[in-house]
């Protein structure tokens, strides 16, 4: 089941079950980033989801419980993000989906 149009593969981050984000709301940083490789989720934090007390689905994070600062991705809209999709990658829990704007 198709549960999120975010999907996360940062496996050592405690929001991160099954290859979706639990933390309700996450913040990805690159203000002056010119490709995926310089953004990162702010939200990261090291641990084990066993250790959350809220993993309701009611808490999965989309693409609509994202503030943004990468303002040279083609996806954000004045520090939201309007992708269909979202991934986050596992180096320095990077955004797979920026793309520089034309
Ligand atoms: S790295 Fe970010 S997007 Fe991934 S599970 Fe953690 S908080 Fe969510
Ligand atoms: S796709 Fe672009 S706007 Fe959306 S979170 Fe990633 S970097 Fe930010």
């Amino acid at each position: 089941m198709i549960k999120s149009n975010l999907n996360c593969i940062v496996s050592s981050c405690a929001y991160n079950n099954d290859g979706y984000c639990y933390a309700s709301h996450i913040k990805i940083n690159g203000y002056d980033a010119i490709n995926s490789k310089d953004t990162n989720c702010e939200t990261y934090v090291k641990g084990s989801f066993e250790s959350l007390s809220s993993k309701s689905d009611e808490v999965i994070t989309n693409s609509q419980n994202i503030s943004c600062s990468a303002k040279n991705c083609t996806y954000n809209f004045y520090g939201g993000c309007n992708a269909d999709h979202v991934l986050i990658s596992t180096r320095d829990s990077k955004c797979d989906t920026f793309r520089i704007k034309n």
